[in-house]
C-alpha cells in the first residue's frame, strides 16, 4: 500500500457540490483538510453545511460521534492558493473548463512541494490535455468521485499520457484508504462509466423514439425484467435531462461523431422545453405536486390457454416451466425444436428475441403468429416480460401468448414490434461497448465490470452479462439489428474475436 498518511494535508480546491462532498471524505479518513474557492464565503458555507451532515449522521447513529467531531475539527477554509503551500495533495473540482483547470495547476506548481500530488475531478476533459502545460505533469492524474461522493463507492483513477504510474498507484490506494473502490482507467473520453452507460440511456431514447412502447412502462420493463435498480427514462429526470444530454453530446464529439453515439432528438426536445426532469418538476415524467404517478401499460388478464408445451432447456424454458410448475399449470415437455422456439400456446409460438423483428421472423419462419419475448436478468424470479407480436400475428394467438405468460405469473408488457426489443437490445449495445472498452486498453475487463455495477448500479457487469448469455447470442442480436438499423450495432472487433475463439469476455 502506498496511500497517503493521514498526517498529510489535503486540499480541495472548488467548495460546490463535488468538492464539498470530497473534503468531507477526506476529513473523515482522518486528512486535515483545506478547501478552496474563488467565490468570497463558499469555503466557509460550504464547510459549514458539511459539518451539519456529520452531525446529522452522528445523530442518526450512522456515524460514530467522536469521528464526526474530528472530521468536522479537521476542516479549514483557505482564502488564497498560496495558504495551500504544505499539503501533500491537492484535488481539484472547479468550473469544468480546461482553461480554468489547466490555470490552477499551472499556479498551483509554483506554490506547492515538488513532491504534492495533484488530481482532476473532471469528468468530461482529457486529463492529458490538463496536464499538457506543467513542468512536471507525471504528478497529475484523475481522481473521478461519483455524486454524491460520501456516498457512491467508485472512484476512476484516470491517467493521461504522462501521468506517472506511481502517481496513479498512490491515488488509488488513498482512494481505498478513504474506503472508495478505485479503478484504473486510461483518459479517454467519457473514461469507463460515461462511456459505457450511454447506450443504456441512448437505446431506451430510441424505442421511445420509435413509439415502441411509452416512458413508464420502459422504466418498468428495466426494472421488473431487467434487474436495474432505475429505468432510463426516471434515471435521466433524476440526473437531469440537460446534464445527461451535455455528456452525450460530448462522448460523441470525442468518438468523431460514431453513429453509436448519437444523441436523442426526443431528448434535446426535452431539453429546448425546459423539461429538465425533478429540479423543474416536468421530465419525461411529472413531478408536480398532486401530478398522477405514471402507470406502466400492461395487458389485461386472459384465461390459460387449453394447450401449452415448453420446448427445449434455455434457461427461458426451463425458467416457464418451473413458474407453470409451481403455479399447478399443466404443459407438455417437448424437446428442442430447430426453429428455437421457447413455448407454445394453441397456434401461437413463442422465441427469444434474436435481435430481428417478430414480423420478419414471422416472415423468415412462415409462420404468422410469431411472438418475441425480451431477455430477463433472472427469468425465474422476473415479475414482468416484454411481448413483441408480428403485424401477420392474429389476435387470438397474441392473447394466447400474453395467457401462458401469465399462467407462468408474469405481467405482460406488449410493445411495438421493435427490433431486439428492449432489455436485450440495451444489454447488447452495453455488451458491446464494454467489449470495445476493454479492447482498447481503457481498463481491465474487470475493473470495467465493477466500475458499471459500483458507479451506476447495474445488476452485473456488461462482460459478466454477456459471458452468461453467450457473445455468439448478443453477436447474432447485433448483427440482425444492423441489418435493420445500420452501423450503430456493429459488433466490436472484441466481440466478435470473443464468438470466434470461444473464449469469455471476461478473458479478453
Ligand atoms: P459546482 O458548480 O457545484 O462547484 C464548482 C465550484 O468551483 C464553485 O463553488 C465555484 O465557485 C468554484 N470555482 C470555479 N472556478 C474556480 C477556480 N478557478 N478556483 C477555485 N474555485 C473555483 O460544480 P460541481 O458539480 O461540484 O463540479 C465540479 C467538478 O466535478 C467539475 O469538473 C465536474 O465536471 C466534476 N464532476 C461533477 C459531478 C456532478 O455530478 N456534479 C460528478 C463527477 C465530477
Amino acid at each position: 500500500m502506498t496511500a497517503l498518511d493521514t498526517s498529510t494535508p489535503v486540499a480541495v480546491v472548488g467548495a460546490g457540490t463535488m468538492g464539498a462532498g470530497i473534503a468531507q471524505v477526506a476529513a473523515l479518513a482522518g486528512h486535515p483538510v483545506r478547501l478552496h474557492d474563488t467565490r468570497p464565503g463558499a469555503a466557509t458555507q460550504a464547510i459549514d453545511g458539511i459539518r451539519d451532515s456529520l452531525r446529522a449522521l452522528a445523530a442518526k447513529g450512522r456515524l460514530d460521534a467522536g469521528q464526526a467531531e474530528s472530521a468536522a475539527r479537521a476542516l479549514r477554509a483557505a482564502d488564497a492558493l498560496a495558504d495551500l503551500e504544505s499539503c501533500g495533495l491537492v484535488i481539484e473540482a472547479i468550473v469544468e473548463r480546461l482553461d480554468a483547470k489547466a490555470a490552477l495547476f499551472g499556479a498551483l506548481e509554483a506554490i506547492v512541494a515538488p513532491d504534492c500530488l495533484l488530481a482532476t475531478n473532471t469528468s468530461s476533459i482529457p486529463v492529458t490535455a490538463i496536464g499538457a502545460g506543467l513542468r512536471h505533469p507525471g504528478r497529475l492524474g484523475g481522481l473521478h468521485f461519483f455524486n454524491p461522493a460520501p456516498r457512491m463507492p467508485l472512484v476512476e483513477i484516470v491517467s493521461g499520457l504522462d501521468t506517472a504510474p506511481a502517481t496513479a498507484q498512490v491515488l488509488a490506494d488513498t482512494a481505498a484508504a478513504w474506503g472508495k473502490t478505485p479503478v484504473l482507467t486510461r483518459s479517454t473520453p467519457g473514461f469507463i462509466v460515461n462511456r459505457v452507460a450511454r447506450p443504456f440511456y441512448a437505446e431506451g431514447l430510441r424505442l421511445l423514439q420509435e413509439r415502441a412502447l411509452d416512458p413508464a412502462t420502459l422504466d418498468h420493463v428495466m426494472r421488473t425484467c431487467g434487474g436495474f435498480r432505475m429505468g432510463p427514462c426516471e434515471l435521466t429526470d433524476l440526473i437531469g435531462q440537460d446534464i445527461n444530454a451535455a455528456v452525450s453530446r460530448s462522448v460523441w464529439a470525442a468518438f468523431h461523431h460514431a453513429p453509436r453515439f448519437e444523441p436523442s432528438l426526443l431528448q434535446q426536445e426535452l431539453v429546448d422545453g425546459g423539461r429538465l426532469g425533478r429540479k423543474s418538476g416536468r421530465g419525461f415524467h411529472d413531478y408536480r405536486p398532486g401530478a398522477p404517478v405514471p402507470a406502466p401499460r400492461l395487458a389485461a388478464p386472459q384465461p390459460y390457454p387449453e394447450t401449452l408445451s415448453i420446448h427445449g432447456d434455455s434457461p427461458l424454458a426451463q425458467a416457464l416451466a418451473s413458474r407453470l410448475q409451481a403455479r399447478g399449470v399443466a404443459f407438455d415437455a417437448a424437446p428442442a425444436a430447430d426453429d428455437a422456439r421457447v413455448a407454445r400456446a394453441g397456434d401461437a409460438v413463442l422465441y427469444l428475441t434474436d435481435g430481428r423483428s417478430a414480423t420478419r421472423r414471422a416472415r423468415d419462419l412462415n409462420r404468422p403468429a410469431t411472438l418475441l419475448l425480451d431477455l430477463a436478468l433472472d427469468p425465474m424470479t422476473a415479475a414482468c416480460l416484454p411481448l413483441a407480436a408480428a403485424r401477420q400475428c392474429p389476435e387470438p394467438e397474441r392473447l394466447e401468448a400474453v395467457g401462458l405468460l401469465q399462467a407462468a405469473g408474469f405481467d405482460v408488457a406488449p410493445i411495438q414490434d421493435a427490433p431486439g426489443m428492449v432489455v436485450m437490445r440495451t444489454v447488447a449495445m452495453l455488451a458491446n461497448e464494454a467489449a470495445d472498452t476493454v479492447h482498447q486498453g481503457v481498463c481491465s475487463a474487470a475493473d470495467l465490470d465493477l466500475a458499471m455495477r459500483l458507479g451506476v448500479n447495474y445488476p452485473l457487469g456488461p462482460l459478466d452479462w454477456c459471458d452468461r448469455i453467450g457473445a455468439d447470442t448478443i453477436g447474432t442480436v447485433l448483427a440482425h439489428l444492423r441489418d435493420s438499423d445500420g452501423e450503430r450495432y456493429r459488433p466490436c472487433a472484441a466481440l466478435q474475436s470473443a464468438i470466434h475463439s470461444g473464449k469469455p469476455l471476461h478473458d479478453a
